[in-house]
């Protein structure tokens, strides 16, 4: 039950922020590497919101992040559609993550040592007093 774990994570840095808890909405940014079940996450951090009376106000966005490579030898920096061949790799590379070495190939000098920059794991944004967040 990893999702439940994490769900309960981004629950006690919300309640932890000040911010958070007057109301303003949160995106969880969610890692397009990420190896969780989406659906179950999003389940879960509902459910743990309803069990806090005082993050009645607040509401939740998830959104992807995309994925973001940088070569290390000549420092292109690509995403996930330039770097794989095919939609078997790409699923491949979903679930885990850890095969992104293998799979994953700088589009401009073909090597592999790149590092993952974006899109691992997961990250929180609260959006100030109504102001809307930048879209990727
Ligand atoms: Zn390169």
């Amino acid at each position: 039950m990893h999702e439940w774990a994490l769900a309960e994570s981004v629950i006690k840095t919300i309640k932890s922020g000040k911010n958070i808890k007057k109301g303003s909405p949160v995106e969880v940014l969610f890692g397009e590497l990420q190896d969780i079940d989406r659906e179950i996450f999003s389940f879960a951090l509902d459910e743990l919101l309803k069990q806090e009376p005082e993050l009645k106000k607040t509401r939740i966005k998830i959104e992807t992040e995309k994925a973001e490579f940088e070569c290390v030898s000549c420092g292109a920096k690509f995403d996930l559609k330039a770097a794989v061949n095919t939609p078997e790799e790409k699923e491949n590379i979903h679930f885990i993550p850890e095969m992104a070495k293998a799979f994953i190939k700088c589009p401009k000098c073909r090597s592999h040592d790149f590092e993952i920059t974006k899109g691992r794991g997961l990250s929180l944004r609260v959006t100030g007093n109504g102001e809307k967040c930048r879209k990727h």
